[in-house]
C-alpha cells in the first residue's frame, strides 16, 4: 500500500512500525460495518485521522448517528443505513466487519436476527471482499471459548460452548463467522484477519445496554445500587477501547491471519469491579445481589502472548485509568448540562 517518492529517512507510522519518510502511504478506502456502534465509531475516528476514506454501513440497531456525527461534513466520510443481512455493492480496499450487537441483552433480544447477522451478514461481507479483492477483518469474540475449561484462554483452545443455549445465537454465530472467514481464505484466497475481542469498555457505550461496566457506572452516577449477578465471584478482563482499536489496526496492517486474542489480561471479579466503580464515582454506592443469567461464563482472561509477539501489541490503559474517561462521558450523557442529582 505504499506509493513511492522521497528519501530513506523514517517516521513513525500511525499504525506502528516505521515507514520511510516521504514514502506516503496511499490513502485507503475502508469499509467499517457496525461503524456507528461503540467500538466501530472509535475505529472510524482513527481511520479518518490517518487520512483514509471511510464508509460506514450500519442498520442503527444498537449504534447511533451521534457517534459519527462529527465526521458528516468530511467529504472522505460516508454513512449508509443498511442491514448486512442484505447484499451490497461497494468498492473498498479493506473491510472491518463489526456489525453485530455485542451486549448480551441486545443480542438475546432477537436471537434469530443475531445469528442471521453473524452468518448471512458475514457471508455477504466475505462475498463482497472476494468480488473486489479487499482485505477482510472479522471481529470475533472471547465468547467462542464459551464457559472455558482452560484458563487463561489461548487461541489454540477450542472452547466449551452450549450449542442450544440462550447465548448460542451469539457465540455459535461468531464461531460460524470464523469458519466462513477461514473457508473464504482457503477456498477463495481471500486475505483475512480474525480478532477475538475480550470485554471492552469506554466512552460511547450504550448507557442501558446491560453490560456490567455500563450498568455499574450508570447506576453509581444515578445513585442506584450496583446490581451484582450471582455471587459476584465470576471474573472478566476489561480492555479500554483505544487499546482495542490499536490492536485491530495493527492486525489489519500486519501479515498474520490470527485468530488473535485482543484483551487486557487484568482479571477482576464482579465484586472487585464494583469496588473500582465505587472508588471512582461514589464510595457510598450500595451493592445489590441479583440472580445470574443462564450459561454465564465463570471466568475469562486472555492469554495475549501471540498478539504481543506477532503484532507487537499489548494494552496500555489499566482499568483505574480508563474508567474515569468513560465516567466523564456517561456523566455528560446522563445529566447533560444539568447539575448532577445530589439525592
Ligand atoms: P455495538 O452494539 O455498539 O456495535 C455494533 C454495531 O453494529 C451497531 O452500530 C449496530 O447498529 C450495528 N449492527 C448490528 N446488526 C447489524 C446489521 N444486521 N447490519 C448492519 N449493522 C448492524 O457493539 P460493539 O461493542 O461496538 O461491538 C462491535 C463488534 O465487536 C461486534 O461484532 C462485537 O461482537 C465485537 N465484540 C465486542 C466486544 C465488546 O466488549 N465491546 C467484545 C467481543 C466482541
Ligand atoms: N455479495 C455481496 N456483495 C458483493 C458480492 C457478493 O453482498 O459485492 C453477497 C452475495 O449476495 C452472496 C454472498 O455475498 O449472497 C456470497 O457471495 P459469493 O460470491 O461468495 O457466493 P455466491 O454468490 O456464489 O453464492
Ligand atoms: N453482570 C453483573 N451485573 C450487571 C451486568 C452483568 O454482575 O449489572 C455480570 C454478568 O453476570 C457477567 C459479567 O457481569 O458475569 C459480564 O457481563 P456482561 O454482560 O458485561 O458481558 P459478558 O462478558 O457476559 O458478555
Amino acid at each position: 500500500h505504499l506509493a513511492v517518492a522521497g528519501h530513506p529517512s523514517f517516521r513513525e507510522s500511525s499504525v506502528g512500525g516505521k515507514v520511510p519518510l516521504g514514502l506516503r502511504r496511499r490513502a485507503l478506502r475502508v469499509l467499517v460495518t457496525g461503524g456507528a456502534g461503540f467500538v466501530g465509531s472509535h475505529l472510524v475516528d482513527r481511520l479518518v485521522e490517518r487520512g483514509d476514506s471511510v464508509i460506514v454501513v450500519d442498520n442503527f440497531f444498537t449504534g447511533r448517528k451521534g457517534n459519527v456525527a462529527h465526521h458528516l461534513q468530511n467529504p472522505r466520510f460516508e454513512v449508509i443505513r443498511h442491514d448486512v443481512v442484505e447484499p451490497i455493492l461497494l468498492e473498498v480496499d479493506q473491510i472491518y466487519h463489526l456489525a453485530c450487537p455485542a451486549s448480551p441483552v441486545h443480542y438475546k433480544y432477537n436471537p434469530i436476527k443475531t445469528i442471521k447477522t453473524n452468518v448471512v451478514g458475514t457471508l455477504n461481507m466475505l462475498g463482497l471482499a472476494k468480488r473486489i479483492g479487499a482485505r477482510f477483518l472479522l471481529t470475533s469474540t472471547s465468547e467462542v471459548y464459551g464457559d472455558p475449561l482452560q484458563h487463561p484462554q489461548v487461541e489454540t483452545y477450542w472452547g466449551n460452548v452450549n450449542p442450544i443455549g440462550v447465548r448460542s445465537c451469539y457465540d455459535e454465530g461468531k464461531r460460524t463467522a470464523e469458519t466462513l472467514t477461514m473457508d473464504y481464505h482457503r477456498g477463495a484466497n481471500l486475505e483475512v484477519r480474525i480478532a477475538r475481542i475480550f470485554n471492552t469498555y469506554g466512552p460511547r457505550m450504550c448507557i442501558d445496554d446491560g453490560r456490567v461496566v455500563s450498568n455499574f457506572v450508570a447506576q453509581a452516577l444515578r445513585k442506584e445500587p450496583l446490581t451484582v449477578y450471582g455471587d459476584g465471584k465470576q471474573t472478566r478482563s476489561f480492555q479500554y477501547v483505544s487499546d482495542l482499536v490499536e490492536g485491530l489496526m495493527k492486525l489489519m496492517e500486519g501479515e498474520h491471519i490470527g485468530p488473535f486474542n485482543l484483551g487486557n489480561p487484568g482479571e477482576f471479579t464482579m465484586l472487585e469491579l464494583a469496588k473500582v466503580v465505587q472508588d471512582t464515582i461514589d464510595p457510598e454506592a450500595r451493592i445489590e445481589f441479583r440472580p445470574n443469567t443462564a450459561d454465564d461464563p465463570h471466568k475469562r482472561k486472555p492469554d495475549i502472548s501471540r498478539a504481543k509477539e506477532l503484532l507487537g501489541w499489548e494494552p496500555k490503559v489499566p482499568l483505574h485509568e480508563g474508567l474515569p474517561l468513560m465516567v466523564a462521558d456517561f456523566r455528560k450523557r446522563i445529566f447533560g448540562d444539568q447539575e448532577e442529582s445530589t439525592e
